[in-house]
């Protein structure tokens, strides 16, 4: 399967992606992910990368583009999460691509649902495994459950970088759900839902 997850922040796509990818085997390929752990690393990307994603902007296409086209290089599967982010991004997508993506899935939800999601997530910074401090805190208390790191709160999860990033979504993002629809890829799910509910419907409409 080659499949695009695309929504707003905060939509559920990274804790249904790696779900998917614990159950079916699709190799989660998740760009805010992969720019952390730059950033984590102090690589010459991670620097480059750090302010943007402070300030809740996009990172630069150049940038973004070539850590895609260097992961999707060797995966026959994927799950793509967070990217593209706009059309100069999907555009280059369709050209790296050998073979055509099969889905587009589309997490549909009102902005209201989202700020409690993102002030409450807790992400692991090692495995990256995504929590909530209340609807799906951690077993082990504030270190991760899977890996024992401790968990931190994302630096963009602060209500001045939210409130960008869903400008940016509205603005650069969302204009991809009839980019996809046109081509006859999209596949809209309920993102308004609990976990499993959502899990279920993604099951449906594969
Ligand atoms: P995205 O990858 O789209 O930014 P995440 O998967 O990181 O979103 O989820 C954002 C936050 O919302 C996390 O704290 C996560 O635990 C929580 N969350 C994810 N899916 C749901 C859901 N269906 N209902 C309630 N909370 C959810
Ligand atoms: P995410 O983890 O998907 O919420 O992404 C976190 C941040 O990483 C975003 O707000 C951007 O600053 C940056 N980022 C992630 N994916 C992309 C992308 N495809 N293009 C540009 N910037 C991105």
């Amino acid at each position: 399967m080659r499949l695009v997850f695309l929504g707003a922040p905060g939509a559920g796509k990274g804790t249904q992606a790696k779900r998917l990818e614990a159950e079916k085997g699709w190799t989660v390929v998740a760009t805010g992910d992969l720019l952390r752990a730059a950033i984590a690393q102090n690589t010459p990307l991670g620097q480059q990368a750090h302010a943007y994603i402070q300030r809740g902007e996009l990172v630069p296409d150049p940038l973004v583009n070539q850590i895609v086209a260097e992961r999707l290089a060797t995966l026959e599967s994927f799950i793509l999460d967070g990217y593209p982010r706009n059309l100069a991004q999907a555009e280059m997508l369709e050209s790296i691509l050998t073979k055509p993506l099969d889905a587009v899935i589309y997490f549909e939800i009102g902005e209201e649902s989202l700020v409690e999601r993102l002030s409450g997530r807790r992400i692991c910074p090692q495995c990256n495994a995504v929590y909530h401090i209340k609807t799906n805190p951690s077993k082990a208390g504030d270190k991760c459950e899977q890996c024992g790191a401790p968990l931190i709160r994302r630096e963009d999860d602060q209500p001045e970088a939210i409130r960008r990033r869903f400008q940016v979504f509205r603005e650069q993002t969302e204009p991809l759900v009839e980019y996809y629809r046109e081509r006859g890829l999209l596949r809209t799910i309920n993102a308004d839902a609990p976990p499993d509910e959502v899990y279920a419907q993604l099951l449906s409409v594969l």
